[in-house]
């Protein structure tokens, strides 16, 4: 199948000049074998390439490009498939943008367009050229260091003790798992995973219940967690928990049963947000609606949880909007190497700023995830990298730690 890939690099401070020509002759070399197309584009810092050919040939050529160490920070920007070449030469040919007139170098761009498929004003390789050359998105190229100029050092601080057992009478069991600003250091909240007694995951908790007993068991399990929690000496902190949405319709006097179990363990509404999935709450969005009316009245917070990962994320908010979301791993796992990702977290996160709605992400393991994410404005994360969930416990928290420089 013909495929397109475009990115768009940093190059790397010390690669002199000839290098360059050197780079683009091989590369030459290695596409017109692969019948590749590549056009690149150089502004004296940043690349910018379409590539265009057999599928098979671009993406292991593209793979190539990626850990080639004299760019950084590689951010792939379209993937489309074509009936037919936009380009009809094969090989690679540089602009360097320094020496060429902007305007011109699209012309030129587009007169290498086959007259098979033509190359359209409004087509969306080009388009990206357009953007590149009128440098109209610079302010989101993120300038990323290396994964390895931070290390994540675990807490020496928290306390060790032994994890809680599960209770002989309780049904479940509950892992913690820090919600965190890194740069700050400060812990925000500790949210409440469900386990069974045996430590198995929420899936495998909730499908030994049927019908209308998930809701009733999803309920009640709060007041475990709060326990827990109340022994794990949160209760300064906030704590967050998950409860399916439709609890609050089905089960009567939800929100009572919730108050009560707060208070009876010590803690006060105010430190208490529940977060419930957001293609859940989408399904049912009116009877949602007049029950998250109650849980705020009573002061518990709510967050919308795998915000984006459905479908009605941002139309969600035309109807209700709640103190936070949470971005899943779905949306931000190799953030910094997708520009879609890219571009629907910005969006994400200009829609809850204009709203001042918090923003958290979740499930974030890598280095450069967490990095692309703080340059993008967001300050508070949970995931393995930091934390993983502790089982009947609060796991000590690896703060990151900028590297000396060499
Ligand atoms: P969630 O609310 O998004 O919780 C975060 C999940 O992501 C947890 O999975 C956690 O272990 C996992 N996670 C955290 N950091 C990372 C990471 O860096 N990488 C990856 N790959 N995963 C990470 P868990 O505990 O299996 O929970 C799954 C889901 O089950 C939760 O997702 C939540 O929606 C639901 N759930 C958990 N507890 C309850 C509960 O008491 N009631 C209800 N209704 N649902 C619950
Ligand atoms: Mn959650
Ligand atoms: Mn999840």
């Amino acid at each position: 199948m013909l495929t397109t890939i475009i990115y768009r690099s940093h190059i790397l401070d010390n690669v002199p000049p000839q290098e360059l020509e050197a780079m683009v002759a091989k590369a030459n070399e290695i596409n017109s074998r692969a019948d590749v197309t590549g056009i690149l584009l150089f502004n004296g810092k940043h690349f910018f390439q379409l590539l265009e050919g057999p599928e098979q040939k671009v993406r292991a050529i593209y793979e190539h490009i990626c850990e080639d160490l004299r760019h950084y920070n590689v951010v792939e920007l379209l993937r489309d498939y074509a009936p037919a070449r936009r380009f009809g030469r094969t090989g690679m040919e540089l602009f360097d943008l320094r020496e060429h007139d902007r305007e011109e170098v699209l012309q030129t761009v587009l007169d290498k367009g086959t007259t098979k498929y033509q190359l359209l004003y409004n087509d969306r390789a080009l388009q990206f050229f357009r953007t590149f050359l009128e440098e109209r998105e610079k302010e989101n190229y993120f300038e990323i260091p290396p994964a390895d100029s931070w290390s994540f050092v675990p807490d020496a601080d928290t306390p060790s003790e032994p994890p809680l057992q599960p209770d002989e009478a309780a049904a479940c069991h509950f892992a913690f798992q820090p919600i965190i600003d890194p740069l700050a250091q400060e812990i925000i909240s500790c949210e409440a995973l469900i386990r069974s007694p045996e430590g198995q995951s929420p899936e495998h908790y909730f499908a030994g219940l049927s019908g209308d007993e998930i809701y009733h068991a999803d309920l009640q399990s709060k007041k475990v967690a709060l326990a827990m929690a109340a022994k794990l000496g949160l209760r300064e902190q906030s704590l967050s928990v998950n409860l399916l949405p439709m609890t609050l319709v089905k089960v009567p006097d939800a929100v009572d049963f919730l108050l009560q179990a707060i208070a009876d363990n010590g803690f006060v509404p105010e430190q208490v947000v529940i977060e419930f999935t957001e293609s859940e709450v989408i399904s049912r969005l009116d009877e949602f609606t007049g029950a998250a009316r109650q849980l705020k009245a009573s002061g518990i917070g709510i967050a919308i949880d795998h915000f984006g990962a459905g479908f009605a994320g941002l139309l969600l908010l035309a109807q209700f909007q709640p103190d936070r979301i949470k971005i899943n791993r779905e949306l931000i796992s190799d953030v910094h190497k997708s520009g879609p990702r890219q571009a629907i977290i910005q969006a994400i996160i200009q829609c809850c700023t204009t709203l001042e709605i918090l923003i958290s992400a979740v499930g974030v393991e890598k280095p450069e995830e967490w990095m692309w994410l703080e340059a993008a404005g967001i300050s508070q994360f949970q995931g393995y990298l930091f934390a993983p969930p502790g089982f009947g416990a609060i796991p000590p928290v690896a703060w990151p730690e900028k590297r000396e420089e060499l």
